[in-house]
């Protein structure tokens, strides 16, 4: 049997996506020893995989902008995003967030990150709402940058699968590194491991059984915190809470022209400024390549007649907030959305469009067929219509004829148009484990854990964060302030022996 090996830290940062980053630069700019470990190749987790906007308030862009804005007034808008769920909020958590979220973005940028708007997200009151440019690359790239450069030693490749304990103080975790089994021994840990919208048991325990099947969008986001903070008497809160299943467009093949683009600060202020000043029309076919790529087709066009098909051409007849979870059951789960020149006509120019980036473009039939020929199907007969997807005609014959029969309005004008695939995804989902209000892991009787802390998705906590820009702008904001109070039991702990 190998020995063992070991690793010493003064804290140690589980993932590598922007609250793991946030900390681990926090807590070593305070000075001491950090470790981060990340379970993939890369850093990046879902912080990678996001638009990247970030909401807050009194920016540098909404003063240039003239507009006057306050962490009171996001604060009070944020329950809006929430509808029902919003009395199930953590308001201190909120707080903390509004409050700090201004201070976390100015950091972002003072490390090389570029953002342009802010745009308008009603109901928001006023535009908070900032995309990083040139993607949400450009969090990893500069915050992994600076991380090294300061000196956080960066193991990739490295997955946490069991805390160490002192009695019942965390004082490090067991890892798998790529020279075996390491016990990473530390003062403080901070935990920022991500979601679980890729862990079917955690998905099948606090949502469903189907909505367990149904695939994430970052299939690494497999909830291994969660799982390693349970034992200890760490419970989630809002647990049922996520985003999707949501119906979106299989990626290009050949990735989008937007995830091409290098965070270097040449390209990005050049972005900016275009973004700013020129006239949309010379920027619409730049954006909406990115709007193709990523975007979900709207409900509206399913209320608006268009059908939805299996990969087979069966009818996938649900009502529109269902599809999403319908079309996970279905072969290879994935749909076809059909339309005919009517619907065609309707949704080639606003008010009906077919996906969106919300504030930055919106997508028409026409622009699929310029920006995703991969996706795009235009046929003069059912029949042509099924050769092109490779699908039975008389399966997709049948099921335009029962939607004729059954919807109000009808497929039934050449020529016919088909968008697919399209398949089914979980977002994110938002069960975060308890936390107080400086970011400690909560045990049992709500009583904080020593030296533990989570943050991002991981640390949740209850906080409801609909909208766009909150997720981010908590991961960053909380990774940050859970970074520094780490530092302080770490501190707190330097006496003690290992
Ligand atoms: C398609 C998409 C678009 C989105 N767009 C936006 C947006 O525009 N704005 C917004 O606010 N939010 C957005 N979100 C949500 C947002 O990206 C996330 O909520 C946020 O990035 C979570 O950050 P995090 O640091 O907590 O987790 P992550 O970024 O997922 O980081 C966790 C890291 O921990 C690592 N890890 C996990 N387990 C272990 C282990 N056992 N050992 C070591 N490492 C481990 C993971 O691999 C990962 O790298 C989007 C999400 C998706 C999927």
């Amino acid at each position: 049997m190998t020995a063992e090996k070991t690793l010493e830290c003064d804290v140690l940062v589980i993932g590598g996506g922007g609250a793991g980053l946030a900390s681990a630069i926090e807590a070593r700019a305070l000075g001491v020893d950090v470790i981060l470990i990340e379970k993939n190749f890369e850093l990046g987790g879902t912080t990678a995989w996001s638009i990247g906007s970030f909401s807050a308030t009194q920016t540098p862009h909404q003063i240039s902008d003239g507009i006057v804005d306050t962490p009171d007034e996001h604060y009070d808008d944020m329950p809006k995003f929430s509808g029902p769920l919003a009395d199930r909020d953590n308001p201190s958590l909120r707080r903390i967030f509004v409050d700090n979220a201004n201070d976390t973005f100015r950091w972002l940028m003072s490390l090389g990150v570029e953002f342009f708007g802010p745009m308008p997200e009603p109901p928001h009151r006023k535009p908070r709402m900032h995309n990083v440019l040139p993607n949400s690359g450009a969090y990893i790239h500069h915050l992994g940058k600076h991380a090294r450069n300061i000196g956080v030693k960066i193991h990739c490749n490295s997955r946490a699968n069991k805390f160490l304990l002192d009695q019942n103080c965390v004082v490090g975790a067991r890892c798998e590194m790529p020279d075996g089994t390491t016990n990473i021994h530390a003062k403080a840990v901070v935990l920022a491991s991500g979601d679980y919208a890729a862990n079917e048991e955690l998905k099948a325990k606090y949502i469903s059984p189907e909505v367990a099947k149904v695939d994430a969008m970052n299939p690494t986001a497999t909830g291994d915190g969660h799982e390693m903070a349970l034992p200890l008497g760490a419970r989630v809160i809002n647990g049922d809470v996520l985003s999707g299943p949501t119906l979106r467009f299989i990626p290009p093949p050949r990735g989008s022209i937007d995830r091409m683009l290098p965070p270097f600060k040449i390209v990005t202020k050049f972005m900016r400024l275009a973004l700013k000043y020129l006239p949309a029309s010379i920027l619409r076919p730049f954006v909406l390549g990115f709007t193709t790529t990523s975007m979900a087709p709207e409900l509206d066009l399913f209320s608006s007649g268009a059908l939805l098909i299996n990969k087979n051409g069966k009818l996938i007849n649900e009502k529109p907030a269902e599809l999403g979870l319908a079309i996970a059951s279905e072969p290879g789960k994935i749909g076809y959305v059909i339309m005919d020149q009517n619907l065609a006509k309707k949704y080639s120019r606003w008010p009906h469009f077919i996906a969106t980036a919300p504030g930055v473009s919106y997508a028409y039939l026409d622009d699929f067929r310029k920006t995703r020929p991969d996706i795009f199907h235009k046929a003069e007969t059912i029949s042509e219509l099924a050769n092109s997807l490779k699908l039975s005609r008389d399966e997709l014959e049948s099921s335009i004829q029962t939607h004729n029969q059954f919807g109000d309005i009808k497929i039934l004008k050449p020529p016919f148009y088909a968008l697919g695939p399209a398949k089914s995804y979980v977002v994110l989902t938002d069960g975060g484990l308890a936390v107080d209000n400086d970011h400690r892991l909560l045990g049992e009787n709500s009583t904080p854990i020593p030296g533990i802390f989570a943050a991002g998705s991981a640390g949740q906590g209850g906080l409801m964060l609909k909208g766009h820009g909150h997720h981010i702008g908590w991961a960053f904001t909380s990774g940050r302030l859970a970074g520094r109070n780490a530092v302080k039991e770490a501190r707190n702990n330097m006496a003690q022996p290992y």
